[in-house]
């Protein structure tokens, strides 16, 4: 009795593999999943490109940076390139979740 099972410390379980590279719906054409983005961390590279209209973004990249951080660069540098019109920032981090109004029934479709 007392027979303990001598665990030291669990093997941090893999993860199941993300793929490096990542798609994403393009700025430009609009098409979804045609935006590839690339992270070579050896080279501390990411390069960004969409298949079909052939949009292209380099950015350096550290252990933290992921595909998606990427993309949103991205967005901004597409934006503040083209500031010609009203500036339009969506709301700056995607990191903090804005709380929904407590009006439901306003269905405010923008676009
Ligand atoms: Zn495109």
């Amino acid at each position: 009795m007392g027979k303990r099972k001598k665990s030291s410390r669990k093997p941090a379980a893999p993860r199941a593999k993300d793929p490096l590279d990542s798609t994403f719906t393009c700025l430009f054409c609009h098409h979804d999943k045609s935006v590839t983005v690339r992270i070579d961390r050896k080279e501390g590279v990411a390069s960004l490109a969409c298949k079909i209209c052939d949009q292209r973004y380099q950015s350096k990249v550290n252990h933290l940076t992921e595909a998606v951080d990427i993309y949103s660069e991205w967005i901004d540098a597409a934006e503040s390139a083209q500031k010609d019109d009203a500036p339009r920032r969506p709301a700056a981090s995607s990191s903090r979740p804005q709380p929904t109004r407590a009006a439901s029934a306003y269905d405010s479709d923008d676009d």
